[in-house]
Parts: structure tokens; sequence; C-alpha cells
């Protein structure tokens, strides 16, 4: 039995998903006439309560698409260095929009308010960039599936309200924070200028990402969409993957965390394992003793057919999902006595 956690995007579509794909109807989105689309893109934004929103193959896409549209080239983002935009978009930030990063030192990928309003440069002094965008990231992949307090989170809110900053979400696992939280959708549409989710997470769906904010956010979008050549056609099958999800897989992200928590629990009684980050969501990262290496962890694992990650030298990260049952984690726990 493979046991596959190197992430919640190797998830394959189930029978019910299958099925939703093979029966969509289908037409030209360029056109704006593919049904399924313009149905998941209604569906998103009214779910977070906000006007539109843009179906995207990633969520690197509705990132970048966001962060074009909310600043000019030249101007400076905040963001905490451990985001998936500063680290894993390949440099999309200064590529795609002309913009740099301040990257700040928040507690496993969260900022606070505080560290916010401290890092605005100062708009009347020419030689600073202007900071326009603040971007947070919930939950974090790499601060190992962490939640924002939504407080801080209405905080950070009011700082870019009085400073003039557009506050944009990377949610590619927000649902996973909703599910352990007492916010919904609507809280966060309320927040934030932009919202970026993504279908084919911890949500098993095989593509998809939304970008999700005011009209005028996501006609922008759009235009940029095109540019880079992500105007789609038929993409109906994917959006019904989508549609499907949102109807039946949110609620099971709460197993994924309830295992997780499980292999948190085994991996610290490893005995190469010194610690685990606390497991918040389908996340979990496991420090290592000195001993070992996470290659050489990593590389002894996959011996016994159990994928992992190294996330640094002495990092390793699994991720749970729909595709890693019970059984699974049964038999995982065998595996790891070593
Ligand atoms: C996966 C992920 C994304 C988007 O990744 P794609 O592979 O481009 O869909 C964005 N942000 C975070 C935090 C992610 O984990």
């Amino acid at each position: 039995m493979r046991i596959d956690l190197r992430s919640d995007t190797l998830t394959l579509p189930t029978s019910g998903m299958k099925e939703a794909m093979q029966n969509a109807a289908l037409g030209d989105d360029v056109y704006g006439e593919d049904p399924g689309v313009n149905q998941l893109e209604k569906k998103v934004a009214a779910m977070f309560g906000m006007e539109a929103a843009l179906f995207c193959p990633t969520g690197t896409m509705t990132n970048q698409l966001a962060i074009r549209v909310h600043t000019q080239p030249g101007d400076e983002v905040i963001c905490d260095k451990l985001s998936h935009i500063y680290l894993y978009e390949g440099g999309g930030i200064a590529l795609n929009a002309f913009a740099s990063v301040r990257p700040l030192d928040g507690d496993r990928g969260r900022i606070t308010a505080q560290m916010v309003e401290d890092s605005i440069n100062n708009p009347d002094d020419v030689h600073q960039p202007v900071t326009s965008l603040v971007s947070l990231e919930n939950t974090v992949n790499k601060g190992g599936g962490s939640i924002y307090d939504f407080e801080e989170i209405k905080k950070i809110k009011e700082v870019c309200v009085r400073k003039g900053l557009i506050l944009h979400l990377d949610g590619a696992r927000l649902f996973n924070a909703l599910v352990e939280t007492d916010q919904q959708p609507e809280d966060y549409g309320h927040v934030f200028d932009s919202i970026s989710i993504c279908l084919s997470k911890g949500l098993g769906c095989p593509v998809g990402s939304l970008l999700i904010g005011t009209s005028t956010v996501i006609a922008k979008a759009k235009r940029f969409r095109k540019v880079m050549g992500g105007g789609w056609r038929q993409a109906g099958g994917l959006a019904a993957a989508g549609n499907y999800a949102l109807d039946h897989h949110i609620a099971l992200l709460k197993e994924d965390h309830r295992r997780a928590k499980e292999i948190g629990r085994i991996l610290s009684q490893n005995s190469y394992v010194k610690n685990v980050y606390p497991v918040e969501t389908n996340i979990v990262l496991a420090e290592l003793s000195e001993v070992m290496e996470s290659v050489d962890f990593v590389a002894k694992l996959k011996e016994l057919d159990v994928h992992c990650v190294s996330f640094g030298k002495y990092l390793v990260r699994f991720v749970t999902h729909l595709d890693f049952t019970d059984q699974h984690l049964e038999e995982l726990a065998q595996r790891l006595k070593f």
C-alpha cells in the first residue's frame, strides 16, 4: 500500500466527481458561454458575499492576478517571509507586477497589525517604494498549516483602511481554517479586497482556483488572465468538479485534520523526531533530531513506500488529503516504528 503524503494536490477525482465532470454541459468560456464555469463563479462569489469571481487553473495565477491588479510598477507588497507569493511563485511579484516585497518575520507565517503598521513606507519620501498592498495567507503552508486569528486579521484590515492599503488573502487552504473556526466565508469576504481559493488542494479537484473580489477587480484580472494565456474554452468539466467539491468535500476536511493530528502523535514517538509543530489543520511539520537530515529521512521513508517532502535541512512535511484513509493511517503507524 503506497502512502503518499507529499501534498494535498495529489488527490484523484472521486467517482461522484468524475460523474459530475462527465455530465457537464459545455461552452466557450472566453465567450462567457460555459454554463458550469458561470455557475461556479456565481456560487463562489455569493458564498463569500462578494461581487464576482474568476475561475483560473492555479492558485499561483489567482494570486499573481490579484497582485498585478492591486499594484503599480515599483510598489511594495507587505507579506510574511514564509508566504507562498514570496517563496513559491517564481518571483512573479517582480516579473508580473514589477513590484517589490517587504517580507516580515511573523509567527509561523502570521503577521500582526502592528508589524504591518511599522512596515509601511513614508509616502512622502521619494526614496522609498510606495506600499500599496498587504497579502496574508490562511492557512499558512510553510507555517505548518497554521490558522490566523480572525481578530488579528480585522486589526490588520483597520490599519489598511486607515493607511489606504489594499488587503489580499491567499486562501489556498482557507476552507481548512474555516472548518476549524467560527468564521463563515462572508466574514472573510467582508474584510478582504480579494481572496484566492484553491479547489485542487484539500477539496480534491484535479485543477482549479478562483479569485474573488469586486466586479472591477475581477474585470481587470480577467484581462490579465487572457494576456497570460489563461483564457480557457470548454472548462466546464473542471468547473463541474469544483461545484461538486464545494457541495460534498468541505466537511470532509475535518477528517484530514483528525488524521494529521494522529500523524503528529505517531511521529513524535519516532526516535529521529525532535519536535512536531502544533498540528492545527492538515499539515504536519516534524523537526528531526540532528543525527539525520531531512533528505535522508525522506529517502528512508521512500524505501517503506511512505512519501513526504523535505522542508528544510532538518524539517519534513506530511500533508493529509481525501485519498488518505484510516486504513492508510493504521499502516503508516506500523511503518514509522523504526
Ligand atoms: C498551493 C498553493 C498555492 C497555489 O498553488 P498552485 O499550485 O499554483 O495552484 C498558493 N498558495 C498556497 C499557500 C499554496 O499552498
